[in-house]
């Protein structure tokens, strides 16, 4: 179980990170998602015991990151932006290291370095020094020194940062594999990365979680469920926005434009997709304007992102 009461992070008199409450149960993927600047590594170096809050508490399975920052660490796998490797090792040779780290016993070491090759799919590059071997086997490489001592919980700061197509696939495979059994914090940029890979997602925007839920609770939450893209001709352009703004499940008009072929181009953001629809055909046909296309299209997490975090880029 991850948890945060009210944490702060300053770093002198910057405030990177403001009043972030949350709590992640096993089973859970948990997704920081968020501009750069926004907060997502100070918050998972909180959560690793690297910084401590200036305010507030964070645990990891009921353990105090300050008090009892030992026991968080021995309960957490972490990946960092930049996997930790040594280039000179091979990767049998390095999880060999993590293992005298971990203080994995000696007897126990050969079951568990098999078991994280077969679930990170190791087994082509183990005797490979990890100079030679691909970004996308690195980031694997990452992973098994993230879960070697089998913690129950996972913190993965960008993941699938730098990798191709292909490796970023599987490399969310094996995440949501391993969430099935562990609480795992991930941190990404990548909006796909989230309905892709995360049960739940947090927003934040300038160290402050501006929504969060599941990627449809949010889609929810904002704006209504569902937009319309329509096509209209009418002869009386000034009744269209008028009159339609007064129909029932329009929330808004978030386009209005007249082509240079007198067509009008609208985008409506609406409450619900089926009884608007029907509404729209009434409206028009009453009204003698003629749809010539009308799209339902569903609100996506970027327009959301893009409409929370707006002003978060960092100057
Ligand atoms: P990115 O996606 O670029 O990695 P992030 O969301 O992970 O960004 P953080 O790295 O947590 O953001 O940074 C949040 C804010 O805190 C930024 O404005 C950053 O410049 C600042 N910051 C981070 N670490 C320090 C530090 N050690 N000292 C001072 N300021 C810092």
């Amino acid at each position: 179980m991850i948890q945060a009461e009210n944490i702060e992070k300053k770093y002198g008199s910057f405030t990177a990170v403001e009043d972030i409450s949350l709590s992640i149960g096993r089973g859970e993927i948990v997704g920081l998602l968020g501009p750069n600047g926004a907060g997502k590594t100070t918050i998972m170096k909180i959560f690793t015991g690297y910084h401590f809050p200036t305010k507030g508490k964070a645990l990891i399975n009921n353990y105090d990151v300050y008090s009892d920052s030992l026991k968080v660490k021995e309960s957490i796998g972490y990946l960092p932006e930049m996997a930790p490797l040594y280039n000179d090792l091979t990767v049998l040779e390095y999880l060999l290291f993590i293992c005298d780290v971990r203080k994995i016993e000696k007897e126990k070491r050969k079951e568990e370095i098999d078991r994280v090759v077969a679930e990170c799919g190791l087994e082509q590059v183990i005797n490979r020094p990890i100079e030679k071997i691909s970004k996308g086997y690195r980031q694997r490489t990452g992973l098994a020194q993230a879960i070697i001592h089998s913690p129950e919980i996972l913190i993965l700061d960008e993941p699938t940062t730098g990798l191709d197509p292909n490796q970023i696939i599987e490399i969310r495979k094996l995440i949501k594999k391993l969430g099935e059994q562990k609480t795992v914090i991930l941190s990404t940029h990548i909006l796909q990365e989230v309905d892709a890979v995360c049960n739940k997602v947090l927003i934040l925007n300038r160290g402050k979680i501006v929504a969060r839920g599941t990627a449809e609770e949010i889609r929810r939450e904002m704006q209504g469920d569902y937009r319309y893209s329509i096509i209209l001709k009418a002869s009386d352009i000034g009744s269209v926005k008028s009159s339609i703004e007064k129909i029932n499940t329009v929330n808004e008009v978030l386009l209005f434009e007249t082509k240079d072929n007198g067509l009008i181009d609208i985008k409506l953001s609406v409450k619900n997709d089926i009884s608007c629809g029907e509404e729209l055909f009434d409206w028009a046909v009453s009204n003698n304007f003629k749809i010539l296309s009308m799209i339902p299209e569903k609100v996506s997490i970027e327009d959301i992102f893009i409409k929370l975090t707006a002003e978060g880029e960092e100057k």
